[in-house]
């Protein structure tokens, strides 16, 4: 696994570095946990990184998912489990771009069934759904952080229909997603190092 241990790191490291920007962004239509609770999760699962490289790719990426299951909890915890959990289903051991495409598409169809959500209800889903169109439209890998921004970006003006900040019903307007925000920069640091390694 010579690829995924940069990405782990990388993906783990910016979720440290931007938990209070999380948190803000948590604290302005939900319930200001979401940085902890990605923190949480990124920590545990560099403290099981040796465990999680070891194993072969499809089984790491399972491996990633239990650990957020168990560690991040809220909402997002099961969300991105289920989605490291459908991307270790769905790709091989040495996965082509082909192969990425299919399991962004398998791992949105994850997250949706999940969150019994769609995308275009500010939630992390649009970022997921940004990038599985942009890999299934043969976007190449280094242009999915700028696909992933944008998608985030997108969620602002949009009023929550899922999760607790639909609770805010119009007062949700304004403000990014925090899980869309997360996901974007999980996708930018593991791009990163991906194209680093
Ligand atoms: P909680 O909402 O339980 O406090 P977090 O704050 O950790 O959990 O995560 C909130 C994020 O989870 C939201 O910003 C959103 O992106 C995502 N989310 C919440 N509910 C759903 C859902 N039903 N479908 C997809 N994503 C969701
Ligand atoms: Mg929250």
């Amino acid at each position: 696994m010579t690829m995924l241990g940069p990405m782990l790191d990388a993906a783990a490291q910016t979720l440290v570095a931007h938990a209070d920007e999380l948190t803000a962004l948590d604290q302005a239509i939900g319930d200001g946990d979401h940085g902890v609770n990605m923190r949480r999760g990124a920590e545990a699962v560099l403290a099981a990184r040796e465990e999680i490289l070891g194993k072969p790719l499809p089984a790491a990426l399972q491996a990633i998912g239990m650990k957020l299951v168990m560690t991040v909890g809220g909402a997002s915890g099961p969300l991105y489990g289920t989605l490291l959990m459908a991307l270790g289903k769905a790709l091989p051991d040495a996965p082509t771009r082909a192969d990425l495409s299919a399991a962004a598409a398998a791992a949105l169809a994850a997250v949706q069934a999940r969150g019994k959500s769609e995308p275009g209800q500010k939630t992390m889903l649009d970022v997921l759904a940004a990038l599985a169109a942009a890999l299934a439209a043969g976007t190449a890998p280094a242009a999915l952080p700028a696909v992933a921004d944008a998608a985030a970006q997108v969620t602002v003006p949009l009023r929550a229909i899922r999760g607790r900040a639909s609770f805010l019903g119009d007062r949700s307007i304004g403000h990014m997603d925090p899980g869309a925000r997360s996901l974007a920069l999980i996708v930018t640091a593991a791009c990163a190092a991906w194209e680093g390694a």
